[in-house]
């Protein structure tokens, strides 16, 4: 897929990203849930009915889990929470998925960390 052509091509840094124009309202995006932390809006390209990336304000080195720090620990905690939270607003009762990609080998296109929130269909196991 191009999806997966431009995550093996991307190269991991800790440049500003796409993502940083979205948290400064540079380019539009559609926002689900924000805060003074996080923010939460749908995937451009979604992969179920729905597909929401969710990603720290602050990046702070984190380009992708593989680089956090403990220091980290406490926003990596309150994604996970704000993904629930998120689910249960788009009404995901029956179920959803979370999924981080790392690296080259984990489909990463985007340097900067974000759980993708999955749902409204069957999800598959193993994902491919
Ligand atoms: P992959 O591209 O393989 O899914 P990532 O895990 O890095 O790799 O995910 C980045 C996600 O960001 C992709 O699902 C992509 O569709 C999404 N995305 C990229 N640009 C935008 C944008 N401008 N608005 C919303 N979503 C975007």
């Amino acid at each position: 897929s191009s999806e997966m052509e431009a995550a093996i091509s991307a190269t991991p840094s800790d440049s500003p990203t796409i993502f940083d124009k979205i948290i400064n309202k540079e380019i539009p995006s559609n926002v689900v849930y924000e805060d003074d932390k996080v923010l939460a809006f749908r995937d451009i390209a979604p992969q179920a009915p729905v597909h929401i990336v969710l990603i720290p304000k602050v990046k702070d080195g984190l380009t992708g889990l593989s680089k956090a720090e403990e220091r980290h620990c406490e926003i990596l905690g309150y994604l996970l929470y704000t993904a629930k939270i998120v689910a249960k607003q788009e009404g995901l009762e029956d179920g959803f998925r979370i999924v981080i990609n790392d690296g080259p080998n984990g489909c990463q296109s985007v340097y900067h960390l974000h759980i993708h929130i999955l749902g409204g269909r069957q999800m598959n196991w193993p994902p491919g």
